[in-house]
């Protein structure tokens, strides 16, 4: 595996950071997961904006300039021999003496590593369960320090469950690495960005997807009750696209197979990125 690090492609076991990371020490830094098909970078604009974001909301400035971004992305591509990939790339303020106070003079540190990925089959339907949002509150960042993310994860994974479910004060929020979609009398419900949650990528391609399609959706506040009323639950994320949930907490989801609206929504995103394939 050939990944980038602070202007150098280089073997994987040859990448070497400093212990004295602000990423390492602090996880003071911020990434973006993008996935490549047949060679091309998926909604790279919209990853990159959301790095800007993330960047400007941990007061870092952007290291390259979108063209620099583009052009390396493209050469780990090519290293890494085209193809389905996904690609994580990382910026942390830097190494530095252990002050929590930003450090005068900094270098952040810019890391990217890609791996190959298989196509999906369609999903026959997956487990989740639900679990108090325990996360800080600006869950808008893509921040590195997840440690939140990896133990409600872990809660799921130790029940037999592909994603924790979170719930603030009484409503629903996104997983641990997804965003949620429920539906209801036939409409499509997620809930709306706020410092609650992350704007997913995949989540406004739905969207976008869904009112290209005139199918009906709402970005609206969803309660705990209404996710359990639901009866089709999807979450949905750049690595796992869009995943049927049939179980929720033990309980049968709908029919307790992957919903009508799911297998159209799935499709139409199928094509979406069929369309990039052909190109
Ligand atoms: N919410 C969280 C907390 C995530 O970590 C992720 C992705 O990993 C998502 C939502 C989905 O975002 P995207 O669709 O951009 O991958």
């Amino acid at each position: 595996m050939i990944v980038y690090l602070n202007g150098e492609f280089l073997p994987v076991e040859s990448a070497k950071i400093s212990v004295l990371d602000r990423g390492f020490i602090f996880g003071d830094g911020v990434y973006e997961v993008l996935p490549v098909y047949n060679g091309h970078l998926f909604r790279l604009a919209e990853h990159l904006q959301r790095l800007e974001n993330s960047l400007q909301a941990i007061r870092l400035a952007n290291p390259l300039s979108r063209q620099q971004w583009s052009d390396l992305l493209t050469q780990l591509v090519a290293h890494n021999h085209g193809g389905d990939q996904s690609i994580y790339l990382q910026v942390t303020r830097g190494p530095a003496k252990r002050e929590h106070n930003f450090p005068h003079l900094i270098q952040p540190t810019v890391f990217m590593m890609s791996e190959a990925i298989q196509a999906q089959p369609p999903s026959p339907g997956v487990k989740a369960i639900t679990c108090p949002d325990i996360r800080w509150q600006r869950c808008d960042i893509k921040a590195v320090a997840l440690l939140a993310n990896v133990l409600l994860r872990q809660q799921a994974v130790d029940v037999g469950a592909v994603e924790a479910i979170l719930i603030r004060d009484g409503y629903v929020m996104e997983g641990a690495a997804s965003n949620v979609f429920v539906v209801i009398d036939g409409i499509t419900m997620t809930p709306p960005k706020s410092r609650y949650i992350l704007p997913g990528i995949t989540r406004d391609l739905i969207l976008e997807v869904m009112q290209a399609n005139q199918l009906p959706y709402q970005e609206v506040a969803i309660t705990e009750a209404q996710l359990r009323s639901a009866v089709e639950i999807w979450v949905t994320s750049s690595v796992r696209e869009i995943l049927p949930i049939t179980t929720l907490d033990e309980q049968t989801v709908g029919s307790g197979k992957p919903g009508p609206i799911w297998s159209q929504v799935w499709q139409l995103y199928q094509n979406y990125k069929q369309q990039l394939r052909s190109h």
